[in-house]
C-alpha cells in the first residue's frame, strides 16, 4: 500500500483495523454468530430497523442522488424488507444438514453435508443503491452465520452516516460493525485477515480487491458492472418495449449497474423506436424533464463530466434530448444514434441517461456483437419471436437474462444475481446469498462395526495384499452403484405390504 507524498509506510495507520477484526474473530469463535436462533433474532432486528427507519433512508437517498421517493420506497426499502423477510422465513431450511445415502463399505456410518459460516467477512458497498448494496450482503453475512465489517461507499455520505448510526441500534455490535471512509479506509481494511470478501463497485477496482484478497488466499464475491446490451427486434412491441427500456435506463438517472447500457438493432427498428421514446419521455416526465420529481441526479461533478465527455466527444448524433445544468447535477435523458461501436461511449459502461443505438444487420449480427465484448451484468432482448429470444440465451454468455423488459430479473429473490467474467464473480439474493457466505462442510461419522471391520478395513489395510487391492478397487469403483438408500424403495414396499394384506382380506373373505 502506497500513501502519496511518503515513503514511509505508517504501521498505526495500516493495522487501524485490526482491533476491531480482532474482536469480531473472538466473538466468532464464541459460536455466537452459528447458532440458528442468534441469526434469526438479527434478521428480526433488521427488519425493524427497516421498518422504523424509512424517513431516515428516504431523506439521506434524497441528499445523495436526490433520489426519487418512489425508487427509494420500491428499491431501497421494499426491497430489503422482502429480502430479509425471505431469510428469516427459509433460514431454518438452508442451515439443515443434508444426509447422503452411504455406500455399502459405510453401511452404519453417517454422512452428511451442512452450509457452515465463513467467519469474519467484510463487505465494501458502492454509492449508487448504498443502502441495498450493504444491507443486502449484510443479511445474507447474517443468515450464513458469520460476523461482518459493512464499509459503505464514501460517495453517498449521508447514506453511509445513517448506516453507521443505525446498525449498532439495532444488531449486536460484538458481531457486526460499520466503518466508513473511502478507498484509503477500503485499502487499510484489505490489509487485514478476512474469511470472506464481498464488493460491489466498479469492474476496475474489483480487480484490486481481487489481488489484495489473493494475497491472503481470501475468497471473494465481486459484484462488478459493465455494460448491459438490448437487443430489439421488429416483431417486439415498439411501444412496450420503449416504455420498459426507458423505464430502466432512467431509474436513479442511469446510475443502475444492470441498466440498459446501449441498444442494438436495424436501422427500420431504430426509427420506430425513437419515435416511441420521444412519446414515453414526455409521458413519463412531462416536456420539462429537469423540473420533474421523478428523475435522480448525477451523484457528483466528477462523474457528471465523466458522463459530459461521452455526449462531447461521440461522433454520433443526439435523437433525443442532450441537455445539462452543472449546477443540479442535471443530465437529460439522450438517445444518441450513428454512433460508431469503436467509440468510447460503447467500451466503457456509461453509468448515466445516454442511451447510444448502434446498427446491426440481424440478430446473428448483434449475437456476434456481444460475444466480442466482454462478458455482460445482464442481456436484455425485445422480441415477440421465441427462436430469436431463444438463440440469445443459448448462444450468449452474461450474468442475467431478461426477455421483454428491463432490471425485473434482479426483483426474484428465488434467482441468483451476480455477473460473470469482467461483470463478477459470484452471486447473491435469496439462497444464493446464504450459500455465497457460508460453504458446504461435508462430515463422515464413522462407526466401529463388525461389518465395516471386514469389508473397509481389512481390506485397505496393510499388508496389501493382491486379492484384496482387488476387492479394494471393485468396491471403490462402484461406489456410486453401491449406495444404500433405502427411501426411494419405501413406498414400493409399503404398497407391496398393503398388496399382501389386501389379498389376505380377500381369501378371508371368500373362505
Ligand atoms: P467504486 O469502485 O468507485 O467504489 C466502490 C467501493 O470501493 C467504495 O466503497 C469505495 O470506497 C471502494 N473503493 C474505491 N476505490 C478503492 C480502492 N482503490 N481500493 C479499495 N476500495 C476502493 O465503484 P462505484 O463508483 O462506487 O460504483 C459504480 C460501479 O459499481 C459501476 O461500475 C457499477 O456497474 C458497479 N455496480 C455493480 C453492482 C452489482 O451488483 N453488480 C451494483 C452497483 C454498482
Amino acid at each position: 500500500m502506497v500513501y502519496a507524498n511518503s515513503h514511509v509506510i505508517d504501521m498505526e495507520k495500516l493495522r487501524r483495523h485490526e482491533q476491531t477484526v480482532e474482536d469480531l474473530r473472538d466473538t466468532f469463535l464464541t459460536g455466537k454468530t452459528r447458532d440458528v436462533e442468534f441469526r434469526l433474532k438479527q434478521l428480526k432486528n433488521l427488519l425493524r430497523l427497516y421498518k422504523e427507519n424509512w424517513d431516515r433512508i428516504a431523506d439521506a437517498l434524497s441528499q445523495d442522488l436526490r433520489k426519487p421517493i418512489a425508487e427509494a420506497k420500491v428499491f431501497e426499502h421494499a426491497f430489503l424488507i422482502g429480502d430479509v423477510k425471505h431469510a428469516i422465513k427459509n433460514l431454518r431450511k438452508w442451515t439443515k444438514p443434508t444426509n447422503v445415502p452411504t455406500c455399502l463399505a459405510n453401511v452404519s456410518d453417517n454422512a452428511w453435508h451442512r452450509y457452515e459460516p465463513f467467519g469474519t467477512v467484510l463487505i465494501i458497498g458502492a454509492w449508487n443503491y448504498p443502502f441495498m448494496l450493504a444491507l443486502m450482503p449484510l443479511c445474507a453475512a447474517i443468515a450464513g452465520g458469520n460476523c461482518a465489517v459493512i464499509k459503505p461507499s464514501e460517495m453517498s455520505p449521508h447514506s453511509a452516516a445513517a448506516i453507521a448510526d443505525l446498525i449498532p441500534k439495532y444488531l449486536d455490535s460484538s458481531c457486526y460493525k460499520v466503518v466508513t471512509g473511502g478507498p484509503e479506509t477500503a485499502q487499510e481494511l484489505l490489509e487485514e485477515k478476512w474469511d470472506f470478501i464481498f464488493y460491489t463497485g466498479s469492474t476496475t477496482i474489483g480487480k484490486v480487491i481481487y489481488s489484495a484478497a489473493a494475497k491472503q488466499l481470501t475468497p471473494v464475491c465481486l459484484e462488478l458492472g459493465g455494460k448491459s446490451p438490448v437487443f430489439v427486434d421488429n416483431t417486439a412491441d415498439m411501444k412496450k418495449a420503449a416504455q420498459r427500456i426507458i423505464w430502466g435506463k432512467c431509474v436513479n438517472l442511469g446510475q443502475t449497474c444492470i441498466a440498459p447500457d446501449y441498444i442494438i438493432c436495424t436501422k427500420e427498428v431504430e426509427d420506430n423506436f425513437i419515435q416511441e421514446c420521444r412519446q414515453v419521455l414526455c409521458d413519463y416526465y412531462g416536456t420539462n424533464p429537469k423540473a420533474s420529481k421523478d428523475l435522480a441526479r448525477i451523484v457528483n461533478k466528477r462523474h457528471f463530466y465523466r458522463i459530459l465527455k461521452y455526449l462531447a466527444e461521440t461522433k454520433g448524433t443526439v435523437a433525443v434530448g442532450g441537455e445539462h445544468d452543472e449546477r443540479e447535477l442535471w443530465i437529460e435523458p439522450t438517445i444518441l444514434v450513428g454512433v460508431d461501436p469503436t467509440e468510447p461511449i460503447m467500451s466503457e459502461e456509461i453509468f448515466g441517461p445516454i442511451l447510444p443505438i448502434c446498427r446491426v444487420r440481424s440478430a446473428d449480427d448483434a449475437i456476434n456483437f456481444i460475444n466480442r465484448r466482454p462478458k455482460p451484468l445482464a442481456i436484455y432482448i425485445f422480441t415477440n419471436d421465441n427462436n430469436t429470444s431463444k438463440k440469445f440465451v443459448k448462444f450468449t454468455h452474461s450474468g442475467s437474462v431478461c426477455v421483454n423488459d428491463c432490471l425485473y430479473q434482479s426483483s426474484l429473490h428465488q434467482m441468483p444475481f451476480g455477473g460473470v467474467g469482467d461483470s463478477g464473480l459470484g452471486q447473491y439474493h435469496g439462497v444464493f446469498g446464504f450459500q455465497t457466505f457460508s460453504r458446504p462442510r461435508a462430515v463422515l461419522e464413522r462407526s466401529y462395526s463388525n461389518f465395516e471391520n471386514v469389508t473397509a478395513y481389512k481390506l485397505r489395510h496393510p499388508p496389501y495384499l493382491n486379492s484384496h487391492v482387488k476387492l479394494n478397487a471393485w468396491i471403490v469403483e462402484r461406489f456410486d452403484m453401491l449406495f444404500v438408500n433405502p427411501w426411494p424403495y419405501i413406498p414400493y414396499l409399503l404398497m407391496f405390504i398393503l398388496g399382501l394384506l389386501v389379498m389376505f382380506g380377500i381369501q378371508k373373505t371368500v373362505r
